[in-house]
């Protein structure tokens, strides 16, 4: 499978727009960072509905951007369970017609769901190589400006599309944090580090806008996985 396919984003319906902007931002930045625009192209569907999409008030599999978020529903209260859309979304028709990542946005809050304990919400969630699903509504509460609450979410997504594309690999046993939720995470001063609380992408944010948003080991990193589909 190659590492060089588009990536699909779908919105779900009401999302703000200064969200929107954040989330793309957060994608072409990457891509242009580091230097696959061209293979790596982002197209943005919106609220992507296919015709046909509902058919007698039942939402048709896999033919809108609602079908894959009903699929996260009926697990817990006022959340969306990631787990079964990140199946959904590995098992789709659509990667047939043209492999591609799938990057879904939605403004409802998260969980991450299966047995995972100790965690009240996510703000994203990747399977690696195939999709991410990430959510503004943990950064609509904050109490900062609304620029400030936009990079917070930027800065998600990057750290997201680091997962889709491979960070941080397994191998990387030194200055990797093995432990961290999700799996390794970087420790350099870096998006590809783990922050459970909200206020800790904060720090990731000001961070990010002050120095290069990849540390070195990173950005040659993810280079090297998304040509060789591995790092050395
Ligand atoms: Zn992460
Ligand atoms: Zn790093």
């Amino acid at each position: 499978m190659s590492h060089f396919k588009p990536i699909y984003v779908v919105f779900q319906e009401g999302v703000p727009n200064v969200y929107v902007q954040a989330a793309m931002r957060g994608m072409t930045s990457v891509v242009n960072l580091l230097g696959v625009r061209s293979g790596i192209p982002v197209h943005n569907f919106g609220v992507w509905r296919e015709p046909g999409w509902r058919q007698m008030g039942s939402l048709v599999s896999e033919m809108s951007v609602d079908w894959y978020i009903q699929q996260g529903r009926g697990q817990r209260r006022n959340q969306i369970v990631i787990e079964p859309i990140l199946q959904a979304f590995a098992q789709e028709v659509w990667q047939q017609h043209q492999p591609h990542y799938d990057v879904l946005v939605l403004h409802e809050d998260l969980h991450p769901g299966g047995g995972v304990k100790g965690v009240n919400f996510i703000l994203g969630c990747t399977f690696r190589g195939l999709a991410s699903v990430v959510s503004c509504h943990q950064f609509a509460r904050m109490e900062v400006d609304e620029s400030v609450r936009a990079a917070c979410m930027e800065t998600t997504v990057m750290h997201e599309i680091g997962h889709l594309f491979g960070l941080c690999p397994k191998t990387w046993v030194d200055a990797m944090d093995q432990e961290a939720f999700g799996g390794p995470h970087c420790t350099n001063r870096c998006i590809m580090r783990q922050r459970v609380a909200v206020d800790g992408w904060l720090e990731l944010t000001r961070d990010r806008l002050e120095h290069p948003p990849f540390c070195q080991r990173c950005y040659v990193g993810v280079q090297q996985l998304l040509l060789e589909g591995e790092v050395s």
